[in-house]
């Protein structure tokens, strides 16, 4: 059977010498994998068709057996170009998009909000106009929500004081903060500190979901170091994720600033 769909790039990797096997995120079929026959042809019509962070109209044959489908037909809808002259920007784009590869599994849980989610995130990386650090973080606060761990911050976990204004620190393994009474001894790897700043900063972004949000948001190298660190963690602790890409995404980023 012939199915179509929208469906974002997340990774490209050799299938054999001619061809090549294409994950895609899609609203309407979760994430997906397809063999691409010929991909690498010279006269092959997929030819310039798809690549990382392209969004494409995708035809494919649906198998059941082994998960892993045919393409038929592949056409660019949105493919990002300006990114490619952005390196910073395409950085954090590759890692966005491994990062949905990761956390999700073959499936259509949350799909179509995660599509939108990627695909919006994206679309603003590559105008270019935002600090690519704080979209990255912002992908995976969103992504760390739509799949049941948003962080709570509006007091402490254990005596339920309110922590406006009071420094603390985040629990990932619980999932929130945790006022510096309530700290436990020896302090674990997965607890992380939080200032009053980061907690202000979290409030702000868990009050909508729309990327204008971050219009009026400005965010210091302090809250960004402290929210590279919550997110990091999360993301071990709650999604067993290992950090690699992640790790080379950031380590870049900060080369570059010349802080290595
Ligand atoms: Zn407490």
């Amino acid at each position: 059977m012939i199915a179509k769909t929208e469906a974002i790039v997340l990774r490209v990797s050799p299938f054999s010498t001619t061809s090549h096997m294409v994950t895609w995120l899609t609203p309407d079929y979760g994430r997906l994998t397809t063999v691409v026959k010929g991909a690498m042809r010279p006269k092959s019509a997929f030819l310039g068709q798809y690549d990382l962070c392209y969004t494409c109209e995708l035809l494919f044959y649906e198998r059941e057996r082994d998960g892993v489908h045919m393409a038929r037909e592949c056409s660019p809808l949105n493919t990002r170009l300006p990114l490619r002259r952005q390196w910073r920007h395409y950085t954090c784009a590759a890692y966005i998009c491994d990062l949905a590869l990761h956390a999700t599994l073959p499936g259509r849980d949350h799909t179509e909000e995660l599509y939108e989610l990627l695909g919006a995130t994206l679309d603003r990386l590559c105008a270019g106009r935002s600090s690519p650090e704080v979209l990255v973080h912002w992908f995976e606060l969103r992504l760390l929500q739509l799949l049941g761990y948003a962080p709570h911050v509006e007091r402490c976990l254990v005596c339920r004081k309110g922590l406006s204004a009071e420094r603390a620190v985040f629990d990932a393994a619980k999932g929130g903060a945790l006022c510096l009474d309530c700290l436990p001894h020896p302090v674990p790897e997965h607890v992380v500190p939080l200032g009053p700043d980061t907690q202000s900063l979290l409030r702000q972004w868990s009050g909508g979901h729309a990327l204008s949000l971050l219009r009026n948001t400005v965010v210091s190298g302090k809250q960004l170091l402290a929210l590279q660190r919550l997110t990091g963690t999360m993301l071990t602790y709650c999604l067993e994720m290992r950090l690699e890409c992640r790790n080379v995404a950031m380590a870049t980023l900060r080369c570059e600033r010349g802080e290595l």
